[in-house]
């Protein structure tokens, strides 16, 4: 399983985040919070634990917090959801993607994705026995966009899922409208499920604004969305995420969920649907924040002579690193990403960790590097200063 195409191996978030910490390096590499959420949500974990929720909740998650989800869906982007039958809580995003595509495909069918793509994706691909094809993306003046003849060679009769992401993982990318149509068009072509990843759906910038694909003409039965309080709330250890969509495709998802975790997060989950439900101040705050510290990182990046994508959303900032791999006479930017932590005394993530390994993505890829910053001023101010000092 872990041999054919390399899909399964050691995630390289752990492999920087260690080279990071061997090197007392500024970590601009996992994309995670160094300040937690807000200080109301997680007391009310903690009144939860003094409460006694502690035991197995029940296995679709409390009624509670699939009404504040079904509410959000309907709040935010007018989705009609029956929180009974309609929403399952699950460990995080991640065993929400896992538990789908195990459910919708298996040997012979093809698992579509963007490219690059998050890289649990390839593996839950993989363990699933299904193939996995790509649409990549392409960096362009107007940002990373999806091209309308690679979706249309992309998305074949063999395709059993299109797995979309959006606001994307690493490249920051929002699909725009057109760009969604699309790939709704496709996969109602082929009769495939949409299974899409809306984690960053509240971190947009510049007015940029997530549509989700469940809410085009049509498509509300052909889709399952899923999104976690990770990213929103900057609570990425709860794992608590959900996935939503028509009764029998939650279903699926439920029964295979089941043999996965079977339930978690019991204090979590009280405390998640009190976010959902009363903490859309606080996410407004966080994307605004994340703005700034955006523009702060885009800028230092290209003092360092990094040239830099920019991005709509997400946590993330892309870069073309080729002029600092002139410099050091690296070959390419998993080299660099590897050695920056010593070198420079900072951590990021070379882009072809996303990018199947060998394929044309990966080589045009090659030079890039991926550098997060959801970290605070400071933090990122210094990183800045030791890639200046070091370029
Ligand atoms: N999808 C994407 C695109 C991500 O970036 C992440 C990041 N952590 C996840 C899923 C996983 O989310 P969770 O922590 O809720 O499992
Ligand atoms: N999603 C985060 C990132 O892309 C990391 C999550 C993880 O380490 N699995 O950096």
């Amino acid at each position: 399983l872990v041999a054919p195409d390399g899909a399964v191996r050691p995630t390289i978030f752990a492999e920087m985040s260690a080279l990071a910490l061997a090197n007392d390096a500024v970590n601009l590499g996992q994309g995670f919070p160094d300040t937690d959420g807000p200080a109301w949500i997680r007391e009310r974990a903690v009144e939860a634990i003094r409460a006694g929720a502690n035991q197995y909740p029940p296995g679709p998650g409390i009624p509670a917090l699939r009404r504040a989800i079904a509410a959000h869906q309907r709040r935010h982007y007018g989705l009609d959801l029956d929180p009974e039958s309609e929403v399952l809580v699950t460990a995080g995003a991640t065993e929400a993607i896992a538990a789908a595509i195990v459910a919708l495909a298996g040997p012979g069918d093809e698992v579509l994705t963007l490219e690059p793509f998050y890289d649990s994706y390839a593996a839950t691909i993989a363990m699933a026995g299904a193939t996995h094809t790509t649409a990549p993306l392409r960096p362009t003046p107007a940002g990373w966009r999806l091209d309308a003849d690679v979706l249309r060679s992309a998305v074949t009769e063999r395709t059993r899922v299109v797995l979309l992401n959006s606001p994307h993982n690493p490249t920051g990318t929002v699909l725009t409208r057109e760009e969604l149509d699309l790939v709704a068009r496709h996969a109602r072509r082929v009769d495939a499920v949409v299974v899409t990843d809306e984690v960053y759906e509240h971190l947009t910038f510049d007015g940029a604004r997530h549509v989700p694909v469940a809410t085009l003409p049509g498509m509300r039965e052909l889709t399952l969305t899923i999104s976690s309080l990770g990213k929103s709330f900057s609570l990425t250890g709860w794992k608590i995420g959900w996935v939503s969509g028509p009764a029998a495709l939650v279903t699926a998802v439920r029964t295979v969920k089941q043999f996965l975790t079977y339930v978690s997060g019991a204090p979590f989950q009280p405390a998640a649907a009190a976010a959902l439900d009363g903490g859309d101040a606080d996410v407004a705050d966080l994307a605004g924040s994340l703005a700034a510290r955006r523009d702060a990182l885009m800028a230092g990046l290209t003092r360092a002579g990094l040239r830099v994508a920019r991005p709509d959303g997400t946590y993330f900032v892309c870069a073309d690193a080729s002029g600092l791999l002139d410099a050091t006479g690296l070959p390419d930017g998993a080299a660099l990403a590897r050695a920056l932590p010593g070198l420079a005394g900072v951590a990021c993530v070379p882009l072809t960790a996303f990018c199947r390994p060998g394929g044309p993505t990966n080589d045009a890829l090659a030079p890039w590097l991926r550098f997060t910053f959801v970290k605070d001023e400071a933090t990122i101010d210094e990183g800045v200063r030791r890639l200046l000092a070091f370029a």
